[in-house]
């Protein structure tokens, strides 16, 4: 018996512009059934009718086929009456809405489909930077405003030509509804341009590749912003464009050709070969490997190396001809991104010696994406390109909120619904152009998501430039969070956390509820409050921001916390401090604690250790002595150094003097850097199972969620994940969002969220 039945299917997420439609319709003409599929505002509907077999068979094949670029975050189907009605399957138009739920895609790496086109002298797009098709391409970075319709992107200046139109028209084609399809006939253009921005050459892409095997800088527009880039083989060219774009010796992203070019160069895993191919191509972070192929001022003292795979057509047609190119953001160091032609020419005049550019406007700035691979997964150390702005899927509905993230690698939060949306990665708050930045990412972040949050959230800190600008948004309450308990609930946001459980937010510095700097904290947090179990034993910071680059600062603090008065003694024996003067004048800073904070920062301790075991007394960025010293560690060590837990009321203390001691001792015996290092890797890690445990023995949880610019040290990360397994403890680590300050708009927004429902949920 042939029994018919009708369901009707809602699928939600990323669900539009990604080939969704014609995929389902391919799929239900195989079937022979009816029906149609239409856009929505809050989604894909589906109603399919005919025999129950071959209705079953096509939502399964479906659900396990969907297409590359769809993300379905919800999906329901029902039965509902048949119609025996119609004849055919149809695609519908779309229901015009200006409240749309419906997610914008990230932007996504050229697909293998037009790759091939590319490169085929038969094809009518061979070498056309620009191909694309549903399956991949720009998204975000060309969005105006929604729905994501061509007339909204910045590809509406350029009209589709008759051959284009069809393909864009053809439910069976590859390019039916990708928005930003064009040819060399009708789509957007390039141009070689010198440095004053004056045309320069009429092949712009040989011109390019000719300048920089002569050693030349160029700055090439991308997907979402500029890059400078020149040939990683050239020492001199590399040393020419550090010195110009004033980065001394933070090291340099690479792009190489294909896995086989990138694993000649470092010695990769499997899950990082396969994170190297993601569609979201982030820059990896990777072991170097023993040859040398690339220029050593690429990254200098750095064991790991930053590799990328081309993902714009354009960076196929330039890559081949190189080892590996140096690509690295077109921007002064702290500045975001720079992404319009003229403004390119102007921020980057005196660096760049040639410009390669076009006119497809970029109207969403986005970074390259940072991961690595940790404990055997892959880890966002930045999120930009490729993964903004897909959300995070919370585990339940919250208020709708704005948070604003904090002062250093800031990033942006909305959360609707259960949906927590995060901008791009902002950068570093600290001049007009990041600031503007971020005022723009506020407006973009309210634009794609519809939705004006009435809740703002920011950091606890007063003097951030975010938590300055939370009261003028217009919100009718603004909450101000703690910093370290961001840290842990954003970790738990994304594992899917509830209730309380062991918070060790291990990090540079934040703003702590007492006043001080806090940063290396035992917390017992849900996501909703937090106390603070414990903490490192507080050191002082002479002279504030100033120790954050000079180390040998720090150092001479743990001196006296180790020592006492005999500080000075020790100082100069380890040669931190040979100067008379600079001797009397820290003792001084140190006595009247001017301009010096007390601090319980972990990252400020490893700098302080990495200063008093010799490795450097200054840094030219933040972390660059605590990256030095986690290279170091290479073994795990039997033994761990001395420390204490002690109790102050409530509160535990850490306290790391003795282990200071051991090390100064080791270090003035002569044992060697990398032991010392281990050594301290290892105690770290004791100690902070240690602390863990004692605070299930006294609260019950045994839940422990790790957060943290910190553990962004794979050796810390890895080494406390395994002790603290080994305790029986179940251990929680981030994934998709970064551990560092990337992280902290996430839990903002979730702590506010609870906070404002929990208030609600009060009679
Ligand atoms: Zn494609
Ligand atoms: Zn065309
Ligand atoms: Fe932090």
């Amino acid at each position: 018996m042939n029994v018919r039945k009708r369901v009707r299917c809602h699928f939600k997420g990323i669900v539009q512009g990604v080939g969704f439609r014609p995929s389902i319709y391919r799929l239900a003409t195989k079937y022979d059934l009816t029906g149609f599929v239409q856009n929505r505002s809050d989604g894909v509907i589906v109603e399919v009718e005919g025999a129950r077999e071959a209705l079953d068979a096509f939502i399964t094949d479906f659900r396990t086929n969907l297409p590359p670029l769809a993300s379905v975050s919800e999906f329901s189907q029902r039965e509902i009456p048949v119609s025996n009605e119609e004849r055919d399957f149809q695609i519908m138009g779309s229901i015009d809405d200006t409240k749309a739920d419906v997610h914008i895609s990230p932007d996504i790496a050229v697909c293998d489909d037009c790759l091939k086109e590319l490169f085929d002298p038969g094809n009518r797009r061979y070498r056309y930077p620009f191909i694309n098709c549903t399956n991949c391409g720009p998204r975000l970075t060309i969005i105006k405003t929604i729905p994501y319709d061509r007339i909204n992107t910045s590809m509406t200046c350029f009209p589709m030509c008759p051959d284009c139109q069809r393909e864009y028209e053809d439910p069976f084609d590859r390019r039916f509804h990708a928005q930003p399809n064009a040819c060399p006939v009708c789509g957007p253009s390039l141009k070689f341009l010198d440095a004053q921005g004056n045309l320069a050459a009429s092949d712009p892409v040989q011109s390019a590749i000719d300048a920089l095997l002569s050693g030349a800088i160029i700055a090439i527009k991308g997907l979402g912003g500029y890059h400078l880039a020149v040939d990683a083989q050239n020492d001199e060219a590399v040393r020419r464009l550090r010195k110009l774009k004033l980065r001394e010796e933070k090291p340099f992203a690479i792009m190489v050709k294909d896995i086989e070019q990138a694993s000649r160069l470092a010695r990769l895993n499997d899950e990082e070969e396969t994170l190297l191919m993601y569609v979201e191509r982030p820059i990896v972070l990777v072991v170097k490997g023993n040859k040398d192929i690339v220029a050593p001022s690429v990254a200098p003292g750095m064991k790991d190396l930053g590799i990328m795979l081309p993902y714009t057509p354009l960076h196929h047609l330039l890559i081949r001809d190189f080892k590996a190119l140096v690509m690295t953001s077109a921007n002064q160091t702290d500045e975001p991104i720079c992404i319009r032609n003229r403004e390119a020419v102007t921020r980057l005049s005196g660096i760049a010696d040639y410009f390669l550019v076009h006119n497809r406007d970029i109207l969403v700035r986005c970074d390259d994406s940072v991961a690595t691979v940790h404990a055997g997964w892959p880890r966002l150390v930045r999120r930009a390109r490729g993964f903004a702005p897909k959300p995070v899927t919370l585990r339940e509905d919250y208020p709708e909120v704005l948070a604003l993230g904090a002062h250093l690698k800031a990033t942006l939060c909305i959360i609707k619904k259960n949906h927590a949306f995060l901008s791009p990665h902002i950068g570093d708050m600290e001049t007009p152009l990041a600031r503007d930045f971020f005022h723009e990412n506020i407006a973009l972040m309210k634009h794609i998501t519809q939705c004006n949050p009435p809740i703002v959230a920011c950091d606890l800190h007063p003097g951030y430039y975010s938590s300055m600008v939370a009261g003028t948004l217009g919100a009718s309450e603004v909450i101000a969070i703690q910093h370290h308990h961001a840290h842990i609930v954003s970790c738990m946001a994304e594992n899917g956390l509830s209730g309380d459980v062991i918070g060790l937010a291990m990090d540079g510095i934040g703003y702590g509820s007492d006043g001080q700097v806090w940063g290396g904290e035992v917390l017992v947090a849900s996501e909703t409050d937090f106390r603070r179990a414990g903490h490192i034993n507080y050191f002082l910071l002479p002279s504030g921001e100033k120790a954050i680059h000079e180390p040998w600062r720090t150092a001479t603090a743990l001196l006296s916390l180790a020592y006492g008065d005999d500080w000075q003694d020790m100082a100069k024996k380890l040669a931190i401090i040979t100067d008379y003067q600079l001797l009397r004048m820290m003792g001084k800073i140190m006595a009247d604690r001017i301009n010096s904070p007390y601090t319980s920062s972990l990252g400020r301790l490893f700098d302080g250790v990495a200063s008093i075991i010799g490795l450097r007394r200054e840094v030219r960025f933040e972390g660059q002595a605590a990256m030095e010293l986690e290279a170091l560690a290479s073994h795990m060590e039997s033994a761990c150094l001395p420390y204490t837990i002690q109790k102050d009321d409530a509160t535990l203390i850490l306290d790391f003097a003795p282990t200071i001691k051991t090390i100064v001792e080791g270090k003035l015996a002569g044992r060697s850097q990398e032991t010392l290092s281990s050594l301290f890797h290892v105690t770290l890690i004791e100690a902070f199972t240690a602390m863990a445990d004692t605070v299930r023995k006294e609260s019950g949880l045994a839940r422990v969620v790790l957060s943290g610019g910190c553990f962004q040290n794979r050796f810390l990360l890895e080494g406390c994940v395994s002790s603290m397994e080994k305790a029986k403890f179940e251990v929680f680590i981030h994934q998709r969002i970064p551990a560092n300050d990337g992280g902290i708009s996430l839990g903002q927004a979730v702590i506010a969220g609870s906070r404002i429902k929990f208030k609600r949920k009060q009679p």
